[in-house]
Formats: C-alpha cells, sequence, structure tokens
C-alpha cells in the first residue's frame, strides 16, 4: 500500500548528493561542529561521534563533555577542541562561546534532571539544525512539550527502543511505519528508523537504506552514525541529504570492515576507520 512512497538508496542514489571537496578551501569552509553528550564512565560515545565527524570531513569539530571528559578527550583525539560543562560528571548548563554549524546531541549524556533542562534550554535557543540521538531523545521522549522547540530541518535517530518511547509501541511493521511518518510529519523532523534496513522518513516520504551488516549491532555503532551526519551537515549537505548518505556511508564503512576481518570484529572505532574507503567506494 505504501510501495510509492518508499525509495531504495543504492550507490546510484548516493551519488549524485555528494559534494566535492573544493581545491581553493580551507577548514571553513567545511563547517565547524559542535559535539555533545558524555557522562562519567560514558566518554567514549563523545570519542566515537566526534572521530567520525572529523573523518567524514568537517573543517572544525568541538566537542562539550562533562568536566571528567577532558583529559581522555584531549588525549584520544587531538583533532577535537574540548570545552566542559561546570559539573563534573554530567551535563547541566550548556554555554557556547560561538555559534556552531550544525550540533549532534546526546551519545552518553544521561537522562539526570539537570542534563534535560540544559537540553530544553539549548532547544530554545538554538537555530542550528540539531542531529538529536540517544539519550537527547529519551529526554524528549519523557517531555514531550520539548518537541515543538526543535530547530528546522533536525535529524533524529532512534533505535527500536527510542523509537517506542518516542512514538508508541505499534502492533506491525506497517503500523510502526505509519505512527513514525505521522511523528515526523507532525513534529517536522528527519526521522532515522535504525535497524538492519534503516529507513529515513521525511515529509511522508521513506528512503530505504541498502548497505549495512550485522556486525553492526554493537556497542557504539549508532554514536558513529551520529558523527557522520554531523560531519556532512557541517560541509553543507542539505540534511536530507546528509542524512540518506551518512546512513548508507555508516553500513558501507561498516561492509568494507567486514569484508576483510568478519562481522564479529566489527567495533565502532572500525567503522570510523574505514569511512575513507567508503567515500572511495561511492565516488
Ligand atoms: P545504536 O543502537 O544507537 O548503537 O545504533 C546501531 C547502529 O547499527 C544503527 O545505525 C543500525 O542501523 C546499525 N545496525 C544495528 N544492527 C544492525 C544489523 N543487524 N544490520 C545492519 N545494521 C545494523
Ligand atoms: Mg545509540
Amino acid at each position: 500500500k505504501t510501495d510509492a512512497a518508499y525509495e531504495l538508496v543504492g550507490r546510484q542514489e548516493i551519488l549524485p548528493l555528494y559534494r566535492p571537496r573544493l581545491k581553493f578551501s580551507h577548514k571553513g569552509t567545511y563547517g565547524h561542529s559542535m559535539i555533545i553528550g558524555g557522562s562519567y564512565g560514558k566518554i567514549g560515545a563523545v570519542q566515537l561521534a566526534s572521530n567520525a565527524c572529523l573523518t567524514t570531513g568537517s573543517g572544525l569539530v568541538t566537542a562539550f563533555v562533562p568536566k571528567c571528559g577532558y583529559q581522555s578527550l584531549q588525549t584520544s583525539v587531538p583533532e577535537v577542541m574540548v570545552l566542559t560543562d561546570e559539573d563534573e560528571r554530567n551535563i547541566s548548563k550548556i554555554t557556547l562561546p560561538f555559534v556552531p554549524d550544525v550540533i549532534g546531541i546526546g551519545m552518553g549524556i544521561g537522562t539526570e534532571e539537570k542534563t534535560a533542562k540544559a537540553f530544553g534550554n539549548l532547544l530554545k535557543e538554538m537555530k542550528a539544525p540539531m542531529v538529536i540521538d540517544a539519550d537527547a531523545l529519551n529526554i524528549l521522549a519523557k517531555n514531550p512539550k520539548m518537541l515543538k522547540d526543535i530547530p528546522e530541518k533536525s535529524i533524529l535517530t532512534p533505535h527500536p527502543k527510542e523509537l517506542e518511547r518516542l512514538i508508541g509501541a505499534w502492533e506491525d511493521d506497517f503500523d510502526k511505519l505509519e505512527k513514525a511518518k505521522t511523528f515526523a510529519k507532525e513534529h517536522e523532523v528527519i526521522l532515522v528508523i535504525k535497524g538492519a534496513h534503516t529507513i529515513i522518513l521525511y515529509n511522508g516520504k521513506g528512503y530505504v537504506n541498502t548497505t549495512g551488516n550485522p556486525g553492526m549491532a554493537t556497542a557504539g555503532s549508532g554514536d558513529v552514525l551520529t558523527g557522520i551526519i554531523t560531519g556532512l551537515v557541517a560541509q553543507g549537505y542539505e540534511p536530507l541529504y546528509a542524512t540518506i548518505f551518512g546512513v548508507y556511508l555508516h553500513g558501507l564503512a561498516g561492509d568494507i570492515f567486514a569484508s576483510q576481518q568478519g562481522y564479529e570484529a566489527v567495533k565502532a572505532s572500525e567503522i570510523s576507520t574505514m569511512i575513507g574507503r567508503g567515500f572511495m567506494d561511492i565516488l
């Protein structure tokens, strides 16, 4: 029944979306991304997302983490600039000294009351598109009033559990897609339904991804996806195209790694090492 509303996304659809790197360019040309997340014990999520964002080509990346994340982030991803919250273990107040081109938020951030408040305030203040993931989605599900403050053309990237918290339980796959489509339309967001075949929903249309493998069912895999999409938006990809391209590239990078080392060995950080090969495969 919904066939016509869905498009399969393969290399042929992706290639025309690619934005070539320009010879006479500088890091400012490729945007400044802000990655906000992390909490005590979950700083790795921000490392994964920031690293993926840089590897995807964002000109600059700044991370905003609780104080406890400072040292590990500065040593594990030296290219990333780090700003810290006043709180040691959790994000409690987000003050940004500049306006980034795009914000990726939520990985490892937790759902503490003070974190929810800080995120709510950021949504009100920011006009730049956001890639909203993980616990930032859980905060939205718990505080549906915040949904109206999401900046235009923002991207939400729930896995199945996060999706259920956002749109409620579904009866079957058809029902799930209908509910998700309605949600995306109502809140005017780009909704990424992650899974074996990730589906992107926007404005009543669906885009079905064709890359990826079961090796990618692993810790931090989604954090890498958030970093990739954020990095593409920073470079000027239109948010829907950034999402379609990013989901494809993420799966492709995972496929390239798995073709060399097998499914079991796929780790989130390994997916990032193949982002460059993924681009080369598309072009
Ligand atoms: P997360 O649960 O947030 O870490 O996100 C998991 C990521 O891995 C998403 O991008 C999923 O689409 C991808 N993924 C998970 N399981 C599979 C699978 N069986 N096949 C392909 N991709 C998967
Ligand atoms: Mg996740």
